[in-house]
C-alpha cells in the first residue's frame, strides 16, 4: 500500500465478472481519486451493481485488477477469503468502503441508534461510548437526530435511508458506495436523501453513485460512466457527457429516463 495523496481510494482495470456463462462485466475501469464523485448510470441489467459489489468484495471476479488505495485486493475464481488474512483485510476493505443499498436494510429489533452503533462496535470493536457520540453526530448530520431511539418501522422511507447513511459514515469509510439510493423511495422523499448526498459530495467525500436520478448525478458528480451490457459506453464530465451525449445508445436511454 502506498500512501501517495494521488494514489487513487479505487482503481479498477479491465474487471471482468461472469456468473456462471453469463458474462456480467466485459473489461470495465474506473479511477476514484480521492475527494472525487464517480456516478455509473445505464439500464437495468447492464452491470452496475456488479461493479459496486465487486469493489467491496461481496463478489468475486475473473480477471482484471481492483486496487483501494494502492492495495490489491482483487479475488480471482471462487471461495473468496478462505484464509484468516485474507478475512482480515476482506473486513478492511469492506469498512473503509462502506455500501449503502436500494433497500435500507436497517435491523428491525435494533433502534436507530443500535442500528448505527452495530458494525463499529462489534465488527470493529470499537468503545461503545465513544462509538455512541459519533453514532448521535452522524445521525444529526443526515437530519433525524430525534429518531435514535426509535425503532426502524416508526420511520418513514426516507428517514429510514437516511438512517441508513448515517451508519455507513460512522464506519468513517474512506469512501462511500451508493447503489441506488432513492429508487425505493417515492417520489416526495426522494428529495431528502438527495439533499443528504449532495452535502456529502460537497464536503468532498470520495463516493461511487449508482443512481437512476440522472439530475442528481449531473449535480455531484466530478465522473459519470455510461454502462452498456457490461461494457463502458460513453463517459466523461457531467456537463459534457448529459450536454453532448455522443453515442446513440447514451442519447436513447437518457431520452427515455427524462
Ligand atoms: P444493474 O445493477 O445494472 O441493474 P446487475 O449488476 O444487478 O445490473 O446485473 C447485471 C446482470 O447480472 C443481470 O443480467 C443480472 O440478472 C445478472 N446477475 C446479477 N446478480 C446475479 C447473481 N447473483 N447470479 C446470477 N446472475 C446475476
Ligand atoms: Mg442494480
Amino acid at each position: 500500500m502506498t500512501d501517495s495523496k494521488d494514489t487513487p481510494v479505487i482503481e479498477i482495470r479491465d474487471l471482468h465478472k461472469a456468473y456462471g456463462q453469463l458474462e456480467v462485466l466485459k473489461g470495465v475501469d474506473l479511477v476514484a481519486p480521492r475527494g472525487h464523485v464517480v456516478s455509473l448510470i445505464g439500464s437495468s441489467g447492464s452491470g452496475k451493481s456488479t461493479l459496486l459489489r465487486c469493489c467491496n468484495l461481496l463478489e468475486d471476479s475473473q480477471q482484471g485488477s481492483i486496487r483501494f488505495e494502492g492495495e490489491d485486493v482483487l479475488w480471482k475464481g471462487t471461495g473468496l477469503a478462505r484464509h484468516p488474512a485474507d478475512r482480515m483485510q476482506v473486513t478492511r476493505i469492506r469498512t473503509n468502503l462502506s455500501m449503502v443499498f436500494q433497500q435500507f436494510n436497517l435491523w428491525a429489533h435494533l433502534t436507530i441508534l443500535q442500528n448505527v452503533m452495530e458494525a463499529p462496535v462489534t465488527v470493529l470493536k470499537r468503545d461503545p461510548k465513544e462509538v455512541e457520540e459519533k453514532a448521535r453526530h452522524y445521525l444529526a448530520k443526515v437530519g433525524i437526530g430525534d429518531k435514535a431511539d426509535n425503532w426502524p418501522a416508526q420511520l418513514s422511507g426516507g428517514q429510514q435511508q437516511r438512517a441508513a447513511i448515517a451508519r455507513a459514515l460512522c464506519m468513517e469509510p474512506r469512501a462511500l458506495l451508493f447503489d441506488e439510493p432513492t429508487s425505493a423511495l417515492d417520489p416526495e422523499l426522494e428529495q431528502e436523501v438527495v439533499r443528504v448526498i449532495k452535502a456529502l459530495a460537497d464536503e468532498g467525500r470520495t463516493m461511487l453513485l449508482v443512481t437512476h436520478d440522472m439530475k442528481l448525478a449531473a449535480d455531484c458528480s466530478d465522473h459519470v460512466i455510461f454502462l452498456h451490457q457490461g461494457k463502458i459506453e460513453e463517459q466523461g464530465a457531467p456537463a459534457e457527457l448529459f450536454g453532448n451525449p455522443k453515442t446513440e445508445r447514451l442519447r436513447g436511454f437518457l431520452s427515455a429516463t427524462a
